[in-house]
């Protein structure tokens, strides 16, 4: 018999709707996971037992009232960035370690407001800043699949605890394939949705003209699932759509009959494991067996998007983590009476050297004499990274490309140098850039280990690309497969 915890969104809502089990119930199976497996995994930084259980008990109260909507009793864990009230939220920082929000995100509130049950705080590359979560200030995730090797990042806590089935779904970010690459690497479904789909209030900002939030769940119908829970406008962020409110669930037929999908050659970049491109071609040919039509298509200045996202999301930092000087909030270096080196101090040892480096980057980037040579050129490249798509989807309906050219890596592999490490990203930064929708689902495996393919589609798109990834989950069994731990 399966267990409560292996359940997914959908499947845990049908039990507690016909109350086979209660919420509290619900909650104790995931903490009695979370128990036998995360000493391991390490995909949670805060667990919020006590305040889980009060939930699962008002959500409890609600269902047997009908007031129950589609989150009420779920259990979530949530990326350590969003904003929890009353409860720390780190960045996975020293800066932020004792932090503690005075306020909820808007998508927090939108989870309580529906009754979720928050199992913890996610671990993630200190302030999202990563593709591996070892960059986290406490300790690396590691990945279900083999713990020796990284979860991807920046969202490392939410793959791997939805790969290892200690949360039902989770809440990650991405500003260049933060929610993408974790769940491709952990052969779990992750969408990053349009800009501007979700609120960013109350997520810390990274870079805010390229984060989103998005959901990590274990199938795309549970995707659709979180996103309808989340998504929506929100006046207190000014990038917010006002739009009428979607059902993502909606559109999930499977048909996808006469789709046009393109296959960008720049995407299958040199230096791709051929694991990965053997899963990926194969799962093409199944999506043209499912009657889409698939065409070679060109994006060509894709190979200037990692040049440009490391201009504009380094500099978007420099200013944003500005805010960290030791009097407002956060740590501060307390051991000196003299204003600068209390300032200097708290930065020196509140950062770790991932964030200091893209500190310094974008500082750079932006200082006067240098500003029109770096800033100024790479938003020129980014309009026209977001011309070459805008062209592309004038032929296509979506695109289809791998997630990640390699599977996940052994820890320590790539810290040494950074620049292997910004490279994992060349598939999925370029969406942030234009700002676009994207959904990665597994799609084989490569020496053991999980490999996704990513579909991205034009703004707004979200319900096409969900039901293309629906018709190809239903089509195969890899979404199912779990890591034997
Ligand atoms: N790995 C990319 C970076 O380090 C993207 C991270 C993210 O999406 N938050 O910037």
């Amino acid at each position: 018999m399966s267990e409560l915890w292996q359940l997914t969104l959908q499947e845990a809502r049908a039990g507690l709707d016909a109350r086979a089990f209660s919420a509290v119930e619900l909650a104790r199976a995931c903490f009695e996971r979370i128990a036998q497996v995360e000493e391991r995994v390490k995909s949670y930084v805060t667990i919020t037992e006590s305040h889980a259980l009060q939930q699962a008990e008002a959500a409890d109260k609600a269902i047997s009232e009908g007031l129950g909507n589609t989150l009420t009793g779920i259990p979530v864990q949530i990326k350590d960035l969003i904003c929890t009230k009353g409860i720390r939220t780190t960045c996975s920082s020293r800066m932020l370690e004792n932090y503690v929000p005075v306020y909820d995100a808007a998508v927090t509130e939108k989870l309580f407001v529906q009754g979720a049950v928050l199992l913890g705080k996610g671990n993630m590359d200190e302030f999202a800043m990563g593709s591996s979560c070892e960059n986290s200030a406490f300790f690396p995730t590691r990945n279900p699949w083999d713990l020796e090797r990284v979860p991807g990042g920046s969202s490392g806590g939410a793959a791997a605890a939805v790969a290892a089935d200690e949360a039902i779904v989770a809440l990650g970010s991405d500003t260049g394939g933060s929610i993408r690459q974790p769940a491709s690497l952990c052969g779990v479904v992750g969408i990053k949705p349009t800009y501007g789909r979700v609120s960013r209030y109350g997520l810390i900002a990274f870079a805010s003209s390229l984060d989103q939030i998005g959901p990590v769940g274990k199938d795309v119908t549970d995707c659709a699932l979180a996103l309808n829970a989340i998504a929506g406008y929100d006046p207190r962020d000014s990038t917010s759509l006002n739009l009428p409110a979607t059902d993502f669930t909606a559109g999930l037929t499977g048909d996808i009959k006469g789709m046009k999908l393109g296959i960008p050659s720049e995407y299958f970049v040199e230096g791709m494991e051929p694991g990965v491109r053997r899963a990926v071609e194969s799962a093409i040919k199944q999506l043209e067996g499912l009657g889409a039509s698939v065409e070679p298509v060109s994006l060509p200045t894709t190979e200037y998007a990692l040049a440009c996202y490391y201009i504009i999301a380094p500099s978007e930092c420099s200013a944003n983590l500005a805010r960290y000087d030791g009097v407002k909030f956060g740590y501060s270096y307390q051991d000196t009476s003299d204003m600068w080196e209390a300032m200097e101090r708290t930065r020196q040892l509140g950062f770790g050297p991932e964030v200091k480096r893209r500190i310094m980057l974008g500082a750079y980037a932006l200082s006067a004499g240098y500003y029109d040579a770096y800033y100024l050129k790479a938003q020129q490249v980014r309009t026209l990274i977001r011309q070459d798509f805008a062209q592309v989807f004038e032929q296509v309906d979506a695109l289809v490309t791998p997630t990640s050219p390699v599977v996940a890596f052994p820890l320590g592999d790539k810290t040494a140098d950074p620049v292997q490490m910004y490279l994992i990203d060349v598939c999925t930064l370029p969406i942030n850039i234009a700002g676009l929708p994207a959904i990665s689902v597994p799609c084989g495996f490569s020496e053991g280990l999980p490999v996704g393919m990513q579909l991205i589609g034009p703004h707004l798109s979200e319900d096409r690309l969900l039901n293309i990834a629906y018709a190809y989950e239903q089509a195969t069994e890899w979404h199912k497969a779990r890591p034997g731990i």
